[in-house]
This record gives C-alpha cells, sequence and structure tokens, in this order.
C-alpha cells in the first residue's frame, strides 16, 4: 500500500494530537508518517505508549503484526518517508579504534547511544574529540565509542558496521556517540555548548537514514523491548541493570533539544 496519500495532502507539519487523530480515524498511514517527519518535542520524550499506538496501526494497514516495534521491517516501509540529510559537517575519519566486537549489518543498529567523554577542552591542544581518537587507538583504554564530538568537530573512530565496545550489556544492535561534557552538567551547561549538540543532531539524524532508527527517545523500557530510537548510556545500565554502570550523559543532558535539532536536519 502506498503512503503517497500522506503527502498530496500536504500536510507538512505535524503535531502528536494531529496524528493520534488520524489515528483514531484509521487513517494509520498518515498519523505513521508522524514518526518519520514529527516535529513535536513532546514526542520524543513520550515514545512509550503513545507512539506505540500509531506504530500497531501502521502495521496492521501493512498486513506486519501489530507488535508496536518499530522493527526492521516497519522501518523498511516507512524509508521512503525519512527525509534526506544535507551534509553539513565534516567528520574526521582518520582513527581506527584498536577494541571491537566484529562486523554487523547497518540494519541491525536499533539505538544510538549517547555518552558524556567526562572530560571537555580544557587542556586538549588539538580538542577532546580528537584526544579520544588517540585513547582509542591504544591498546590499553580498551573503549571503542564511533564517534567524539568536541565544540569544534566530530571525529569517527569506529565505522558503524563494527560493534563498538562503549556501553556493556547492549553494544551488539547500538552505536557510541562521546560528547566532550559531564554528566553533572545542568541543562543549561549543555545548552551552552550549541555547536556540539547542534554536530550530534546531525549524526543522529545522517546515521537515521542508514540505520532506520526513527529521531525519537527510546527510554530503558523502550530498549528493553527492543525498540529504535535515541538512548543514552544511563538508559542502558537501567534497562539491564549493570551494576556499577554508568549514568551519562546526566538528567541535565537537552535531550529534547538534540532530537527536535535532529529533526530538523531530517526535512
Ligand atoms: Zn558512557
Amino acid at each position: 500500500m502506498s503512503l503517497k496519500p500522506a503527502r498530496k495532502a500536504g500536510l507538512k507539519k505535524w503535531s502528536y494530537q494531529a496524528a493520534k487523530k488520524l489515528a483514531d480515524k484509521s487513517r494509520a498511514e498518515e498519523a505513521a508518517t508522524l514518526l518519520a517527519e514529527s516535529s513535536d518535542v513532546t514526542l520524543a520524550d513520550k515514545m512509550d505508549t503513545p507512539a506505540r499506538v500509531l506504530v500497531k496501526h501502521f502495521q496492521t494497514l501493512h498486513g506486519l503484526p501489530a507488535t508496536g516495534l518499530f522493527d526492521r521491517k516497519t522501518a523498511r516501509l516507512l524509508k521512503p518517508y525519512m527525509p534526506k540529510v544535507k551534509k553539513r559537517y565534516r567528520i574526521g575519519e582518520s582513527w581506527h579504534a584498536v577494541t571491537h566486537g566484529g562486523i554487523r549489518s547497518l540494519k541491525s543498529i536499533r539505538n544510538p547511544i549517547v555518552h558524556s567523554m567526562e572530560y571537555d577542552q580544557t587542556g586538549k591542544p588539538d580538542g577532546s574529540a580528537e584526544a579520544l581518537g588517540r585513547l582509542s587507538e591504544s591498546r590499553s583504554y580498551g573503549a571503542s565509542p564511533h564517534y567524539g564530538i568536541d565544540d569544534d568537530s566530530i571525529q569517527q573512530y569506529l565505522p558503524l558496521r563494527f560493534v563498538g565496545w562503549h556501553a556493556q550489556g547492549d553494544n551488539q544492535t547500538t552505536y557510541g556517540i562521546e560528547l566532550a561534557g559531564y554528566a553533572h552538567w545542568t541543562r543549561k551547561q549543555w545548552l551552552s555548548h550549541g555547536q556540539m549538540l547542534d554536530m550530534c543532531a546531525f549524526v543522529l539524524a545522517k546515521n537515521a537514514e542508514k540505520c532506520g532508527y526513527p529521531l525519537v527517545r527510546c527510554n530503558a523500557t523502550g530498549l528493553r523491548h527492543g525498540y529504535r530510537g535515541v538512548s543514552t548510556h544511563n538508559d542502558v545500565t537501567v534497562a539491564f541493570r549493570i551494576a556499577g554502570g554508568h549514568t551519562d550523559p546526566g538528567p541535565g543532558f537537552p535531550m529534547d533539544f538534540v532530537l527536535a535539532t535532529a529533526r530538523g536536519f531530517a526535512r
């Protein structure tokens, strides 16, 4: 079944309420477009029940089992509706992390995991993302996030098709983004690093196309259920009860802002 009517209707700006109304009227395909194009920040923080209802409608319409899960088949059907991201930031790719867990398919990646490095630009002559790149190339470091982002650049240490070691308990289906900040930072402190957050949003949006995850929040419950979406290291710790696990990027991290920005890139 084609999703064209939603486009033809010229409904560009979606709000969750509008989509819910459509879903109630069984115009599920239009409602499902929300998942690809939503500009509604509130949805990002409530991926759980409401979004699952919309996914179920969409799946029913397309003859898939109504799991409410943004799984591979659902992602593939929605793909034509995932807008293309225009290239905006350059990504430094001269790094080769020595630690990894082998090859996987891009479509098996369900969640980007946002981390904080627990250090910032201070005292790093060429930048924190570069410093982490050097660390990832030393055998003694033993970890391998895929990206590091500081105030002035994005660096990639490991291709997405390699399993990275960055979030114990959930490495196989995730990829890691390390931000040059601290888990104790307040929302205001994070927001004062606008360019870093913007670059993080860019990476999230760019890879959403490749992997087929929606630009919505996936919390600990979502992770446990295998949902697709954007998560944090703390979500992994909570979801899989990792003893002594990390809590980064901390409660002050402005995930709503970053996701709204990422959806802006994906337009
Ligand atoms: Zn972490």
